[in-house]
């Protein structure tokens, strides 16, 4: 039997400075000590922004808390003359445990091609980063009945450099670009069609067994509300989630999704 850990990851996208990061993380770690959360059985991460990271590791180290976090981008590149960027070494040594890779907004906002993205899956597994690789279609893909061939393709270049070792650590996110802070949500059909198909073409390019224990998460507007139908499908083993992640109560009853 399968037993994939179910991760809940809260994408916070440009929200929420330093200050607010120390009140968020410790009502939502709180919250869930309350409500006697296991965290080993779902695992709750958080992706503040970069100026924020510093601020979150101090406080998960010095109060030990179980949520780990990431960050939302890295640079393709180690270090050097990249004004702007953040190389994924700084991100390891900040701590963090993921970064977000390929999400739809630096796709659409920062040109990120899949070749990019695949370069950048490349320098997150060089730091000792696990990536949380997001792929997913637009309307127009979804309303010719293509997302399976579309999200497949997206998946075939990221994955082109990577090994099956790396392969057996990612974390896919599928996110239908149409359902991404629209309040659309896909019916938990849609989200598993495309998981299940994902999870195919990792048994197909590395084996079953690597594909039997990637974690694939399913997001866009996923709420307190809509989590449970969608996780109760099989090839969905976690949501990745923006606007609802940046309210500790709503988060934490995403996480506490089974109750
Ligand atoms: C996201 O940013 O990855 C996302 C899914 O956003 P939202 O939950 O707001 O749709």
């Amino acid at each position: 039997a399968t037993t994939r850990t179910p991760l809940m990851a809260g994408n916070w996208k440009m929200n929420l400075d330093h200050v607010q990061a120390t009140h968020l993380v410790q009502k939502l770690d709180w919250t869930l000590k309350d409500a006697k959360h296991d965290f080993s059985a779902v695992e709750v991460a958080v992706f503040p922004p970069f100026t924020d990271l510093r601020t979150v590791q101090t406080l998960v180290d010095g109060d030990r808390l179980e949520i780990r976090y990431g960050a939302q981008n890295l640079s393709v590149h180690d270090h050097g003359a990249f004004t702007g960027s953040i190389s994924g070494a700084f991100l390891a040594k900040l701590g963090c445990t993921y970064v977000i890779v390929g999400h739809s907004e630096r796709r659409e906002y920062h040109h990120e091609t899949d070749q990019h993205v695949a370069a950048k899956l490349g320098a997150a597994f060089r730091h000792g980063l696990t990536p949380v690789f997001c792929v997913g279609e637009g309307l127009a893909v979804r309303k010719e009945g293509r997302q399976v061939e579309h999200v497949l393709e997206q998946v075939e270049i990221g994955l082109s450099d990577v090994t099956q070792q790396e392969a057996a650590s990612i974390v896919i996110a599928y996110e239908p670009v149409w359902a991404i802070g629209t309040g659309e949500v896909a019916t938990p059909a849609d989200a598993q069609e495309v998981c299940a198909a994902i999870r195919r073409q990792l048994a197909t390019t590395y084996d079953e067994e690597t594909a039997d224990g990637v974690r694939i998460l399913y997001g866009g507007s996923v709420k307190a509300g809509n989590v449970a139908a969608i996780m109760a499908e099989p090839d969905v083993d976690g949501a990745l989630v923006g606007g609802a992640s940046i309210d500790a109560s709503e988060f934490a009853a995403i996480c506490r999704y089974r109750q």
